[in-house]
């Protein structure tokens, strides 16, 4: 498989490319910024982008939507509460995606996640068992915030603790470049992280 972690924009963003190496067919993941930058990896690799993920719908991981799309003309996956979003950007091809729902990148498996509390948007997209694709859910040693459009503590207290549960030796790859390192486990963030550590929701409302 080939997987790489691509710093863009002035927001610390990360963007991510999936591609299979035999098939050549690769996803982009929350395209922004410098469109530029990422096409550079797909050349590098000669990856054909048939799809396009998104992890939630805030504009510093949707802003290169439409471009990549155009050049691309790959299909749009959105969590279904994110659709308007992606069609208000002038986007025609867009998949929903759900909990549990699969999506093939070659022979790669994708499992989604629905894991709503930043935004009713985020979904994490598990790779194969051992790579989790996390957004603004769950960053390093930190998680997103809950005070803008759509946020909700109660949900994100849930997502936080389902995420918790998994097994320890996934990878963890956040939308930002927030933390000590620019991608952890589960384990590090269950022995560093204080969205995690916390033993209740009333301990994590104080937190917030
Ligand atoms: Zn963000």
């Amino acid at each position: 498989m080939i997987f790489e972690q691509i710093a863009v924009g002035h927001m610390q963003n990360f963007a991510y490319v999936i591609g299979d190496k035999k098939t050549k067919e690769a996803a982009v993941v929350d395209p922004a910024w410098e469109n530029g930058k990422i096409l550079n990896i797909t050349k590098k690799y000669n990856l054909k982008i048939n799809k396009i993920l998104i992890t939630h719908t805030d504009f510093d991981h949707i802003d290169g939507v439409k471009g990549m799309a155009k050049i691309t003309n790959a299909a749009v996956y959105v969590h279904k509460n994110g659709e308007k979003d992606i069609k208000n950007l002038g986007v025609n091809k867009i998949k929903t995606i759900d909990e549990g729902d699969e999506i093939d990148i070659g022979k790669i498996k994708l499992t989604v996640l629905y894991t709503p509390g930043h935004k009713p948007s985020c979904v994490c997209f598990l790779i194969g068992t051992n790579k989790m694709l996390t957004g603004d859910t769950l960053f390093v040693e930190g998680c997103g915030r809950i005070d803008m459009l759509g946020g909700d503590i109660k949900k994100q207290y849930e997502s936080l603790q389902r995420l918790k549960q998994m097994d320890e030796n996934i990878e963890i790859y956040p939308g930002h470049d927030y933390g000590s390192m620019p991608s952890s486990t589960i384990k590090h963030e269950k022995e560093n992280n204080p969205f995690l550590r916390c033993r209740s929701f009333e301990e994590f409302s104080t937190m917030r």
